[in-house]
């Protein structure tokens, strides 16, 4: 079973943020790099999967040499090879048809992706994966096992609380839930061994435009008026009491 993970290096805000001169981007100095925490969970689904099914982990991101770090913690947490395409694309459905360069050349059983991406959070690059590619798509899976057949039998949480169990033709596209498992911390003895591995890199030339282009970023304006109230709990509570009731300040 070869399986290949999408993986993404998320940029976290800190505290304070300031934009780049042309306003479109975060200053990359108020910005922290991480793997994101729903790629960790498809990462550890898929190490588990091809530890008890045998086959091979390939874990895949569309970035700069940012990227590269987290794809090495990946390779410390189990995966066999890291591939790069390097492009910086926002977009998903940019980022969809770079993602399928590279399943097209690896040719996976399965690609797992996360739900969503923690910083710009749109939850659609695994379905318009899945569109590019025109494969079956298993979204917000909770629970991944295989029957006798080897078909994909899957857990995935449908709105409202309620799940729903389907069996999904391979190769298949599936976006795994934060909960599936309980990832695995790397050793700091295998994170140093990764530190050199090369990563493959793969050239993309995007031949169509993207799906939308930032304009501008901004803050909301943070609403006037607010009053703040001093003191301990007991007068805190009376004074919230006095303010509900309508009485004057
Ligand atoms: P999003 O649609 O941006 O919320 O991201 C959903 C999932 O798509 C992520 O959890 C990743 O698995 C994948 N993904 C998004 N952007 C990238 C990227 N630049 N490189 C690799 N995978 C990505």
């Amino acid at each position: 079973m070869k399986i290949l993970v999408a993986v993404k290096t998320v940029e976290m805000v800190e505290d304070e943020i300031e934009f780049t001169d042309d306003g479109r981007e975060i200053d990359p100095d108020f910005l922290e790099r991480e793997i994101n925490d729903w790629d960790r969970y498809a990462n550890e689904e898929a190490v588990r999967l091809r530890d008890s099914l045998g086959g091979e982990v390939v874990v895949v991101s569309v970035g700069d040499d940012e990227s590269d770090e987290v794809l090495r913690r990946c390779l410390a947490l189990g995966a066999d090879r890291a591939i790069r395409v390097d492009a910086r694309l926002t977009d998903p459905l940019s980022v969809a048809r770079a993602l399928a360069t590279v399943v097209q050349a690896e040719q996976p059983d399965l690609v797992l992706c996360g739900v969503q991406s923690s910083d710009s959070v749109q939850g659609a690059t695994g379905a318009a994966l899945a569109g590019v590619l025109d494969w079956p798509v298993a979204t917000v899976v909770r629970r991944l096992d295989w029957n006798a057949s080897g078909a994909a039998i899957v857990e995935s949480e449908l709105n409202g609380g309620a799940i729903q169990t389907i069996e999904v033709d391979t190769p298949a596209v599936m976006t795994v839930q934060t909960g599936i498992n309980e990832p695995r911390f790397g050793t700091l003895r295998a994170i140093k061994q990764m530190a050199d591995r090369p990563i493959e890199l793969v050239e993309f030339v995007a031949e169509d435009a993207e799906g939308y282009v930032v304009s501008e970023l901004r803050v909301p304006e943070r609403a006037a008026g607010g009053t703040l109230l001093e003191g301990g709990p007991r007068e805190i509570a009376a004074r919230i009491l006095e303010i509900v009731n309508g009485e004057p300040t």
